[in-house]
C-alpha cells in the first residue's frame, strides 16, 4: 500500500513514539524523515529512513545527496509508525 504517495520506494518504520533528531549529539525531537537508499546494500525499493530536526534537515540531505543516497524528504507524520 502507497500510504505516503510515494513513487517507488517504501521505507522502514520508525519507532512508536518520540523521535530524536538523528544528527550526532543532537536531542531535538524530529520534524523530517529523510528518505534514502544506498544501493550498494538495499533493494531498490528499500527506503532507509534518518529524522531531523528543522535545524540539521538540511546537513544531513546534504550529507546523503553527496553520496547520492538521498531520495525524498517527508514530514515525521507520514512515516509509518512500528506498532
Ligand atoms: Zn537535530
Amino acid at each position: 500500500m502507497d500510504v505516503l504517495g510515494l513513487t517507488g520506494g517504501t521505507p522502514d518504520a520508525v519507532p512508536d513514539g518520540e523521535l530524536i533528531c538523528s544528527a550526532k549529539g543532537c536531542r531535538e525531537q524530529a520534524a523530517w524523515g529523510l528518505l534514502w537508499n544506498n544501493p550498494k546494500l538495499h533493494t531498490p525499493q528499500r527506503r532507509k529512513v534518518w529524522l531531523a530536526c528543522d535545524e540539521h534537515r538540511e546537513h544531513l540531505e546534504q550529507f546523503l545527496g553527496a553520496r547520492s543516497f538521498w531520495k525524498q524528504t517527508v514530514p515525521v507524520a507520514e512515516l509509518e509508525r512500528v506498532s
